[in-house]
């Protein structure tokens, strides 16, 4: 990795503003002043910034690549630069990671989580894989490296039918950890020996059936986009997949589905399920349109965590760093692999 001289960083006194706190990295302002500072770092340290969907705005509009997660590390696969920032939850650098082994990964706060990915530890499924001996592992991408390793296939939601299509109909299947992702899989197979791990995203909750239901009847002109690379939308793809929503106006669509849809959309206005940050990627692409999300409470705070303090640090002090173990990510690559090789993956969340 490229060492920086930590005093070439502190001249206009922005790294000193900078406080830890149990929400994170805050005392900057993402304005030009920081923008200019954090391009001028990146490049002294040979390193490109991914942005996820869900950032602030501040860090999409600074970052090399926005996109959705699989996206972002097929990006930093193929980035010249020896390092990638990547600003995002920890199990997406995991997976830039897992792709990419020869690069430096750094994430600017390791404390940015994931409640779907945590809902399930490498030794809980373990022990599930032990109580059904011969059945086939699929999990959503929202898992940990270690989760990974021990998964046949991994999934996105816009192949997860596919997926689980895919295996011979006697092998019982261990879905995890997205419980509506998994219901709705249940639902499209009619599979029965489908077992479905209880997880969820804390996001998701914002998004309920009589919410749907109610700004299907306020707003009835408006289309409905379903972003379901996350777990806050999938109780939305869930919910409209039950009539919550009136079926033709509901597009269920991928991150650049979306923004194809909103360049092309002759609609006045668009309500969004999926978490509040891809809105800002939406106005942009088509500021003609109104968005609204359906619940203005969708917002991830562990996405909320990669703050213009904390990118300003981890460029300066190159931390915090990603690291996954040769042979978890050997394992893991192995599950991410056949994921894309298997109907349209998408993008992941
Ligand atoms: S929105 Fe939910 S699924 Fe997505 S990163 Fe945040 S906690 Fe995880």
């Amino acid at each position: 990795m490229t060492v920086l001289d930590r005093a070439d960083a502190v001249d206009n006194g922005l790294v000193a503003r900078i406080t830890d706190g149990p929400g994170g990295y805050t005392g900057v302002n993402g304005d030009e002043e920081w923008a200019a500072e954090i391009r001028r770092l990146a490049t002294l340290r040979n390193a490109t910034i991914l942005a996820h969907n869900y950032q602030l705005p501040a860090i999409q509009d600074v970052a090399d690549h926005v996109g959705d997660s699989l996206a972002l590390s097929r990006i930093a696969a193929e980035a010249a630069e020896e390092t990638i920032v990547f600003c995002g939850v920890h199990f997406m650098a995991e997976t830039a990671k897992i792709l990419s082994p020869e690069k430096t990964v750094l994430i600017p706060d390791q404390r940015a989580g994931c409640s779907l990915a945590d809902s399930i530890t490498a030794e809980e499924l373990q022990a599930w894989k032990d109580e059904h001996p011969g059945a086939v592992v699929v999990s959503y991408v929202n898992t940990t490296a270690a989760v990974k390793a021990l998964t046949d296939i991994c999934c996105t939601s816009s192949n997860a039918v596919e997926v689980v299509a895919s295996i011979p109909a006697d092998r019982e299947v261990l879905f995890c950890p997205d419980q509506f992702l998994g219901a709705h899989v249940r639902r499209m197979t009619g599979r029965t020996n489908l077992h479905v791990w209880a997880g969820e995203c804390h996001v998701h909750a914002g998004i309920n059936g009589d919410e749907l239901a109610d700004q299907a009847r306020s707003h009835p002109d408006a289309e409905l986009f379903v972003h379901p690379e996350c777990g806050c939308a999938t109780s939305a793809l869930y919910l409209a997949g039950e009539g919550a929503y009136p079926a033709d106006r509901v597009k269920i669509l991928s991150t650049g589905g979306m923004l194809d849809a909103a360049k092309a959309s002759h609609a006045k206005q668009v309500l969004v399920a999926t978490e509040v940050g891809m809105l800002h990627q939406l106005r942009r692409a088509a500021p003609g349109i109104d968005f609204q999300a359906v619940n203005d409470r969708a917002s991830c705070k562990y996405m909320k965590m990669i703050t213009p303090a904390a990118l300003l640090r981890c460029l300066v002090d190159g931390a915090d760093e990603v690291d996954v173990d040769p042979e978890t990510a050997r394992l893991a690559r192995a599950s991410v692999q056949r994921m894309i090789e298997i109907g349209q993956p998408g993008g992941g969340e």
